[in-house]
């Protein structure tokens, strides 16, 4: 520990010396830990998972593609949950690099399910507000990861902040030709993406899924789940976290079952390819990982485990 953190001392140093003013954080760092709002470090960052709330989503038999609902329910109950119900839980992340806050994907603002919607309150905890926000994020435009970006009056809720998408989600999603013939609720994932993004269109910043897209923040192509969904690692001094989003969802279904194609994986063989290649690369390389649907924080390492993974989560711990 002392000596990592020398290090991770010594890398700021350098830092710090190499430009010509100290970086100043716009917000200070927290220093205390709230219910919804998880503070760790890595590096000179400090990372702040935002708990926005749970979707308790019904599964029919249908729901995936290639295993049949005894297996699914089996696999709910060797973790204590009730058959049917698919636990979707949403937390957004906060990054504060120092000089800018960067969050990555927004939150439900309570426009998905009655359960979620609190990322807002739990930023306030963090004694961040909207307008602090300097980049927006997005690793998707799947309604969970889009709709805190306005209110349901469709007001802007982070005023200042510049918001940058996958040039591929966008020329899927805001193209009306690709609409024919979708199912009813990828059709509504169109008509949500428009209601997002259409009149605010010139103000969007599209990335090459690959680039930096903040300071230490670089984007890895994961297409599947959607055609553009995108990931993320964030690099500060020596410590590294890799941004899952979707890849993987809740670990108990699909890090133990990463073949499994559940129907909101548009590309399902894709999707498994993209799922695999990350969990293998976050098991072999011992990479400290965070995922969207994890349970709160949303943060861990990824083991392997007979023919898939687990996830085994951070010790939550104070400042
Ligand atoms: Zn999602």
């Amino acid at each position: 520990m002392t000596l990592s953190r020398r290090q991770v001392l010594a890398g700021s140093a350098l830092v710090a010396a190499a430009a010509l003013v100290p970086a100043r954080a716009a917000v200070a760092p927290a220093t205390r830990q709230s219910p919804g709002a998880y503070c760790y470090n890595l590096g000179d960052y400090q990372l702040t998972a935002l708990y926005d709330g749970i979707w308790y989503l019904p599964m029919d038999a249908h729901f995936m593609r290639n295993a049949t609902a005894a297996q699914v329910n089996k696999a709910l109950a060797q973790v204590f949950l009730p058959p049917g119900v698919l636990p979707v839980s949403f937390t957004a992340l906060l990054v504060n690099t120092g000089s800018k806050l960067v969050l990555i994907d927004t939150g439900t603002a309570g426009q998905v399910t009655d359960t979620a919607g609190f990322m807002n309150d739990n930023l306030a905890a963090a004694g961040v507000q909207p307008d602090d926000i300097d980049i927006i994020i997005i690793s998707h435009f799947h309604p969970d990861h889009i709709d805190g970006i306005k209110t349901k009056d469709g007001a802007k809720v982070f005023t200042k902040a510049e918001i940058k998408v996958p040039e591929p989600e966008w020329a899927y999603w805001m193209n009306d030709a690709h609409m024919s013939g979708v199912s009813k609720s990828v059709h509504g994932y169109f008509l949500n993406a428009g209601r997002i993004f259409s009149d605010i269109a010139r103000e969007i910043t599209q990335f090459k899924p690959g680039a930096e897209v903040a300071p230490g923040i670089v984007s890895i192509p994961a297409y599947g789940h959607t055609p553009g969904h995108t990931a993320f690692a964030i690099h500060s001094g020596k410590e590294s976290l890799l941004v899952m989003s979707d890849t993987v969802r809740n670990p108990y279904l699909f890090a133990r079952h990463p073949d499994w194609q559940p129907i909101f994986d548009m590309d399902g063989d894709m999707a498994v390819k993209a799922r695999r290649h990350m969990l293998d690369r976050a098991a072999a390389d011992r990479l400290l990982v965070e995922a969207y649907h994890f349970p709160f924080p949303a943060v861990g390492h990824i083991l392997r485990r007979g023919r898939g993974y687990e996830l085994a989560p951070v010790m939550w711990s104070p400042l």
